[in-house]
């Protein structure tokens, strides 16, 4: 299959919400990307020691979220790869299957702020280009050395891409739910309906 432009959306999703699917929505209007592949980490490098619901549930929740939009999939490549997935692997992969098409991996300011910690930025820089979204409570400004702590090259991959701010993470629903308070209007009712069904992140 020819397409000219790619969308990638690497996350935990645990679970998915609004922000992530309002990021790559306006990421795709913006960019003109004819699709947004949502891709969950089976092993997050930056969240080994978490408490994380295992991946076949949280790739579900992405299923049902992502269905009505039919520029959107969702990929258990990371999923079935053994060992801890790296988004360079992930971008590779990518780029052998879709040869002739431009590859834009779809981000939020705070992931930016960590990129300096993945593993062969360089390369991955060379891979693919950058859309990096605002998130609240991240302000560039405030990145102390951002500029130098990733190679020059990045920067000339990049764009930023103001969106709706929208303050919602997965680690405050989860201790939401948690703590018995309402995520309805956060996240898709089909997953808010998911969780509650299967009892996810209920406390003990
Ligand atoms: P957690 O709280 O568990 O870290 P999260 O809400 O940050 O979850 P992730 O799965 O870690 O979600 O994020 C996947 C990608 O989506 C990241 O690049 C992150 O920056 C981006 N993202 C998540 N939530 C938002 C949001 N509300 N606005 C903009 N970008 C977001
Ligand atoms: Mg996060």
């Amino acid at each position: 299959m020819t397409i000219a432009s790619l969308g990638i959306m690497g996350g935990t999703f645990n679970p998915i919400h609004y922000g992530h699917l309002i990021a790559a929505e306006c990421a795709r209007v913006e960019f003109q990307l004819e699709q947004v592949i949502f891709i969950p980490a089976r092993i997050p490098p930056h969240k080994e020691d978490w408490d994380l619901l295992n991946q076949a549930e949280r790739y579900r929740m992405v299923e049902m979220a992502v269905g009505s939009n039919p520029a959107f999939q969702v990929s258990d490549l990371e999923m079935k790869r053994e060992g801890v997935s790296y988004t360079v692997d992930t971008l590779d992969h990518y780029c052998r299957c879709y040869p002739a098409s431009q590859i834009f991996f779809i981000m939020g300011l705070d992931s930016l702020f960590i990129l300096d910690t993945w593993k062969d930025i360089e390369r991955l820089t060379q891979l693919c280009r950058f859309i990096i979204v605002t998130r609240p409570g991240y302000n560039i400004n405030e990145e102390v050395q951002i500029r130098e702590r990733l190679p020059a090259d990045f920067w000339s991959q990049a764009d930023f891409l103001e969106i709706p701010g929208l303050d919602i993470s997965s680690s405050d629903i989860r201790m939401r739910v948690a703590k018995g308070k309402p995520i309805r209007y956060m996240l898709p009712e089909t997953v808010e309906s998911y969780i509650r069904q299967k009892y996810f992140y209920r406390e003990g």
